[in-house]
């Protein structure tokens, strides 16, 4: 068996790494993004870093379309090859880089087609390539910069988890590992974010957004002190800018608060990033890469929750209705939700039925399938979320709601206590978003209040 996991674990001084910055795929859109990437990793002194990266933007997305496509005859991956190839173009690197992982990439997807299925593992083996080819374009554009770089894939270096495909954990122990092979590493290692390996051998991926629980592990594993995540936004907002133009980046706050934001749809970080292992012993910023001057938001622990502190949500929740016969119709959906991993994000319970609403893709849907002779799909809805809050938050946030017009159609308190869940008709989201981030930040508790 391996060893427990390793909290409190003191880094040795042969890996000295002082610095993880982890590269979303949005900071890694194309040629000039990359570059822009590459000048924020080398302008600065010190050791050299370790890097992060996620796939270039869109590509798993891509990936994930090619594999589906396959299964109907249809393999073809001329949209990821143009993709990258435009961008070795655009950054002035070798046309051949890339060339042996589009060749088995085809040899897998035409092994897809042969057969017509697509297995979960395949289906991780497929995404794997985007994050395996941005780690090679990243390094060399390092390198054609003239830094060393050496592009690693994590699954390599012993980032071993479970078999759950598509939502693989760690196994614990991972990180002794991890940081023996990464001293091993000449100049910047450029590591993979997403993937990792079971114990057979199989490749895995640790869900959407993986690359960030990549990045803390890592940055665990070799004992940093900084741990940095950029993306394109000025840091942890205060709702979706695409949402709300008004929103601000918040400047501290508590990793509890981000991982309930996260949980509840806001493109935060991934929420197992935010696991107290890694947010009680690495100093972590979420940063923007179009202002690498800025600070960005930090994560402290302990930081006070005093008042709303941002409004998150999702587009789309799928809700699940299970009649309760009793106690057994929930015994068997929560048992079944576990075994997915889904985590819903509200449960209302009913005299006769209880109901649950989570993420498509989640796995819930999975759930819905196997409990399709008596749990009944509802209708999509959205929620909004107002996270953190005084001593009453969800009555001011409904009443914001009321005085927009808008009713929410359940709501219920979040897994924090301070945190409060709406979940409202798809195509209100936005309004809705906007009156509660207008009510409870634009215009301040007194003004709130008044007539
Ligand atoms: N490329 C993967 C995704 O799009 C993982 C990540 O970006 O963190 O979800
Ligand atoms: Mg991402």
């Amino acid at each position: 068996m391996a060893a427990p996991p390793s909290r409190g674990y003191t880094p040795l001084d042969d890996m000295s790494c002082s610095l993880v910055m982890k590269f979303g795929g949005v900071s890694l859109a194309d040629g000039d993004a990359v570059r822009r990437v590459c000048r924020i990793v080398t302008d600065r002194t010190g050791d050299p870093p370790l890097v992060v990266v996620s796939a270039h933007q869109g590509v798993t997305s891509s990936l994930e379309h090619c594999a589906r496509e396959a299964t109907q005859g249809r393999a073809d991956i001329d949209q990821v090859r143009q993709r990258h190839r435009g961008l070795l173009q655009q950054l002035s690197l070798d046309p051949e880089l890339l060339d042996r992982h589009f060749g088995e990439l085809r040899r897998i997807l035409a092994c897809i087609e042969g057969r017509g299925t697509l297995l979960a593992e395949e289906l991780d083996l497929a995404l794997s390539f985007g994050e395996r080819m941005s780690a090679r374009v990243v390094a060399a554009a390092l390198r054609g910069m003239g830094h060393l770089a050496t592009p690693v894939d994590a699954f390599d270096l012993g980032l071993t988890t479970d078999s759950h495909f598509g939502r693989a954990r760690p196994l614990p122990g991972v990180q002794e590992t991890l940081r023996a092979s990464l001293a091993e590493i000449p100049g910047i290692p450029v590591v993979t974010g997403f993937l990792a390996r079971d114990q057979s051998g199989n490749l895995t991926t640790l869900g959407r957004n993986g690359s960030d629980l990549t990045a803390a592990l890592v940055a665990h594993a070799v004992g940093a002190e900084r741990l940095e995540f950029w993306k394109d936004v000025p840091g942890i907002m205060t709702a979706d800018p695409r949402l709300v133009p008004e929103a601000r980046a918040i400047d501290v706050i508590a990793p509890e608060a981000a991982g309930e934001l996260a949980f509840h749809g806001a493109s935060v970080l991934h929420p197992h990033a935010l696991d107290p292992e890694f947010t009680e012993t690495v100093s972590i910023r979420v940063r923007n890469v179009l202002a690498p001057d800025q600070p960005g938001t930090e994560l402290r622990p302990g930081t006070p929750v005093e008042g709303p502190i941002a409004i998150a949500g999702h587009a789309r929740l799928a809700g699940l209705s299970m009649p309760r016969e009793g106690d057994r119709g929930p015994a068997e959906l929560f048992a079944l939700l576990q075994a997915k991993r889904v985590t819903p994000r509200l449960v209302h319970g009913e005299s006769e039925r209880v109901s649950v609403f989570a993420p498509p893709g989640s796995g819930i849907d999975e759930v819905a399938h196997e409990l399709s002779d008596r749990a009944t799909a509802l209708p999509p809805v959205a929620s909004v979320v107002v996270v953190g809050g005084g001593a009453n938050p969800g009555l001011d946030a409904l009443e914001l709601l009321d005085r927009a017009g808008l009713s929410p159609r359940l709501s219920a308190q979040g897994r924090s206590a301070a945190s409060q869940v709406f979940l409202i008709d798809p195509e209100d989201r936005t309004e809705a978003t906007r009156a509660l981030h207008g009510g409870l930040f634009a215009r301040g508790l007194a003004q709130r209040n008044r007539p």
